[in-house]
């Protein structure tokens, strides 16, 4: 078993969040320490996809940083967003501080 993070309260709903983009995979929400003028993490929901941290994917979780990648452009697209960053921050020396994979984008753009 690996620790319950609070990614995890967040995609069983034990603690809210401010969701802005769903799918049947994946999660958005709202970072709530944003480091810019949007700032939105998006992460897998299913537990079979559950990853800790890039440093922690397998064969079975390879598929896991696309399913994030695809959702981060499909809500730039339906915002019309111009440029973002993406950026996976991979272990405590990479500034990773929640061990459930997530994506961040950010951008100067406020959407
Ligand atoms: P990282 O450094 O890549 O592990 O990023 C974790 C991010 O999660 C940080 O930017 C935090 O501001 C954000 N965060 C932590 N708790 C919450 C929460 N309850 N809701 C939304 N974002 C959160």
């Amino acid at each position: 078993m690996h620790e319950r993070t609070i990614f995890h309260k967040i995609v069983s709903g034990d603690i809210p969040c401010e969701a802005v983009y769903e799918t049947d995979d994946v999660l958005g929400f709202k970072d709530i320490h944003p480091k810019a003028p949007t700032h939105i993490l998006f992460i897998a929901k299913r537990e079979e996809d559950f990853v800790a941290s890039i440093n922690d994917l397998t064969e079975e979780t390879a598929h896991v940083p696309g399913l994030l990648i695809r959702a981060a452009q499909d809500f730039a697209n339906q915002k019309g967003m111009s440029g973002y960053q993406l950026k996976f921050h991979v272990g405590k020396d990479g500034g990773q501080e929640v061990f459930y994979l997530h994506l961040h984008l950010l951008s100067q753009q406020k959407v």
